[in-house]
């Protein structure tokens, strides 16, 4: 639970410090706002992301699943700048699987907390082996971070990719090009 009024505060002296006249009128409801926006952004701190994932239902065939193109929105613990982008998940089940809305889940959950794109990606993969216990797993994530794309250190549009393999995908090369044409494969 975020303290509404502390963010309030460093919303005030934030906008001092930039020198702004934090009682004109366009302001004036502007620290409110963060501290409301702020409540939502990070509610996923202290949220238990692999509770979705715990709850599992067998399977007999254990070939590759794949949740693509999940989006999501953070914030970058560097800078409090948004990243934003897509999620792909695939796992090879060992006799258990998921309802692919939990991995959904499980991503917004890392999302919305202060984050790097590479530990969120590993958090991901950590919590699927730990939950679903597969054979293997394998992320990727895409994304735009508004810290470099709008200070033009990068161009705009520009994308930071992350991988995280665990288990069978770790060494089979195989795999990992199978993971990459069902990410190229339409709809
Ligand atoms: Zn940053």
């Amino acid at each position: 639970m975020v303290d509404q009024e502390k963010i309030r505060e460093a919303a005030r002296l934030l906008l001092e410090g930039i020198g702004e006249d934090v009682t004109r009128e366009g302001l004036a409801e502007t620290p409110d706002r963060i501290a409301r926006m702020y409540e939502e952004l990070f509610s996923g701190m202290g949220t238990d992301a692999g509770e979705p994932l715990s709850r599992v239902f067998s399977v007999e065939n254990n070939e590759m699943v794949m949740e693509k193109d999940i989006v999501f929105y953070s914030m970058c613990e560097h800078h409090l700048m948004p990243f934003y982008g897509k999620a792909h998940i695939a796992y090879v089940p060992d006799g258990r699987v998921a309802g692919l809305s939990k991995l959904a889940r499980t991503v917004e959950v890392y999302a919305r907390r202060l984050q790097i794109q590479e530990r969120m990606t590993g958090q991901i993969a950590d919590d699927v082996m730990k939950y679903l216990a597969p054979q293997g797993v394998m992320v990727v994530l895409e994304a735009e971070h508004m810290c470099m794309t709008m200070r033009g250190v990068k161009k705009p549009g520009s994308r930071t990719v992350s991988v995280a393999v665990r288990g069978v995908f770790e060494k089979d090369a195989v795999l990992q090009e199978q993971f990459f044409a069902m990410l190229r494969l339409q709809g």
